[in-house]
């Protein structure tokens, strides 16, 4: 939280809050709700939010934590013993598709199955399609 708010890593806070939960194999996972000074709109989110694995070119340290922790999988026909399958389906409805925006309703809200700019890259996981 220091680095997003002091650090303005999306810009100049005006609130904040977060919650820690622990799933169920004991790991954290916080929630995070910031409020900006300036108002973002929908055409910036993806200068600051993606679901992509990032660059170990540019930034190895970011890539190794994602990759370490946050990357999903294998489920599915990969591996048929993975913990997310309920009647042979992931649970975390992956694998998700590929989308090069996030993409909005009409209510300014994100479309639930389209939540983040997910692009197809040379950096995609081996189980994604
Ligand atoms: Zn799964």
């Amino acid at each position: 939280m220091n680095v997003l708010v002091k650090g303005q890593v999306f810009g100049s806070v005006k609130y904040w809050l977060y919650t820690i939960e622990w799933q169920e194999r004991r790991l954290p996972h916080s929630h995070i709700l910031i409020w900006l000074t300036n108002t973002l709109r929908p055409n910036q989110i993806d200068d600051i939010i993606s679901a992509e694995i990032p660059n170990p070119s540019t930034d190895k340290n970011l890539y190794d934590i994602v990759i370490k922790n946050m990357v999903h999988g294998p489920c599915g026909a990969f591996n048929s013993l993975s913990p997310c399958l309920k009647g042979g389906n992931c649970s975390k409805i992956y694998l998700r598709q590929f989308i090069k925006e996030t993409q909005f309703a009409t209510d300014g809200s994100v479309v639930p199955t389209k939540e983040a700019r997910r692009r197809r890259t040379n950096r995609n996981c081996e189980n994604e399609i």
